[in-house]
């Protein structure tokens, strides 16, 4: 999802206005996610969802669940899949009394007393992998992750710290934020990862990219994906036509793709675009089981609607730097709505990571001014190549994937 190590780790309680207040806002989204789904042609063939601990059973032994989150984005989908004698789970929820009470429900009763040996994150959000570890100590589950999933949850958890670190507000500064901000970025919280994440699982069982693993009685191709995180794991399946997408494939949003202060002259948006792009050598028409929103069908064209998207953004912002610009000052270019709250630490992010592919395929220009970054659009943009030459950077492109296969 969107929430990265920064998300608030809101409360778990909930006032009854609040409560109102994010079933019409739900209701809304998923108004809007079915006219997004006829314009780019996805169909949703399932007429259900899960609710509570309703769950539905995409196919056989494969079982949805929805486990609730503590934020405006208030569900993750998790997979239970029937292994005969125990259970294996793809995702968890975030830490939190609800999550582990939504848990406590599934095991009175689809688990039916039946323990969980193995839980697969996809990748290391709070919301994928928050109760990994209470889970596998409750079960005795073992954890399957890739590694740089799990070193990094590693690093973030235990880097948590109540003070905000000054790298972080050297961060925000040198990309336009206002240096009036200051005493908010320092009273705020460092430490929502380790608050939105119970103590990981101390072993892990690394996945790579090409690994294969059964789960409920098929075959599991896993295919990394980058950018949104560092090494998602996707899961293709070889027996079925059916593709666990968890953050890199969404139906109706799009996954947050960030340069953070760890990595300030990263190049996220580069692994993004082009991990996205590899995934259109997926074999088959499958039905697309993601981490939010609904399952669905058209893996394809929801490719080309997320990487169609981005161009149109970078093109949009190659534009608009014409004339010499912040990364704050960007936002214009790059989101129709206000940007308040928390989202503005996602916005920010997803700003510098449009600017430093642009940067990157020679495209901008950057500037330090007074230690602030200024960014001049330079060249001619060329929506044709530009898939192409993102490739064709250093570090950025993937073995094909029939290799993978
Ligand atoms: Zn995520």
């Amino acid at each position: 999802m969107d929430s990265t190590e920064r998300q608030k780790a809101a409360s778990d309680l909930d006032g009854s206005d609040v409560a109102d207040h994010r079933a019409e806002k739900r209701k809304a989204a998923e108004a809007r996610e079915l006219e997004r789904a006829n314009k780019e042609g996805l169909a949703f063939p399932l007429n259900t969802k899960p609710e509570g601990d309703k769950t539905v059973e995409v196919a056989e032994g494969i079982h949805w669940a929805r486990i609730p989150l503590p934020w405006s984005l208030d569900h993750i989908n998790v997979y239970l899949f029937d292994e005969g004698d125990s259970w294996t789970l793809v995702d968890t929820g975030s830490n939190g009394n609800r999550g582990k009470a939504a848990w406590e429900a599934l095991e009175q009763g689809l688990l039916d007393g039946r323990p969980v040996s193995r839980i697969v994150a996809t990748h290391m959000h709070p919301d994928h992998l928050g109760l990994a570890g209470w889970l596998a100590e409750r079960h005795g589950a073992a954890f399957y992750i890739t590694q740089a999933e799990y070193l990094l949850a590693s690093t973030l958890w235990l880097g948590g710290t109540e003070a905000v670190p000054e790298h972080e507000v050297k961060f925000l500064f040198s990309n336009g934020v206002d240096q009036s901000y200051e005493p908010a970025i320092r009273g705020a919280r460092f430490d929502n990862y380790r608050r939105g994440v119970s103590a990981l699982p101390a072993t892990y069982h690394r996945i790579e990219d090409g690994s294969l693993i059964t789960m409920g009685g098929r075959r599991w191709r896993v295919v990394v994906g980058r950018g949104h995180s560092p090494e998602h794991a996707c899961l293709s399946c070889l027996d079925e036509p059916l593709f666990i997408g968890g953050d890199q494939i969404l139906p109706s949003i799009t996954s947050n793709v960030s340069v953070h202060a760890r990595e300030p002259m990263g190049n996220p948006l580069a692994h993004w675009i082009v991990s996205l792009d590899r995934m259109r050598a997926v074999p088959g028409n499958p039905l697309v089981l993601p981490s939010h929103g609904r399952v669905f069908i058209g893996l394809q064209q929801r490719l080309d609607a997320l990487i169609g998207g981005h161009i149109e953004k970078l093109e949009a912002l190659h534009k608009w730097c014409t004339e010499c610009r912040t990364p704050v000052q960007t936002f214009p270019a790059l989101f129709r709505r206000k940007i308040t709250g928390m989202d503005f630490y996602l916005a920010l992010g997803e700003a510098i990571a449009h600017l430093h592919l642009l940067e990157a395929l020679g495209l901008m220009t950057r500037e330090p001014r007074e230690g602030v970054n200024h960014f001049t659009a330079t060249g001619e943009f060329d929506t044709d190549t530009l898939l192409a030459s993102t490739t064709k950077l250093p570090g950025i492109s993937m073995r094909s994937l029939t290799e993978v296969y």
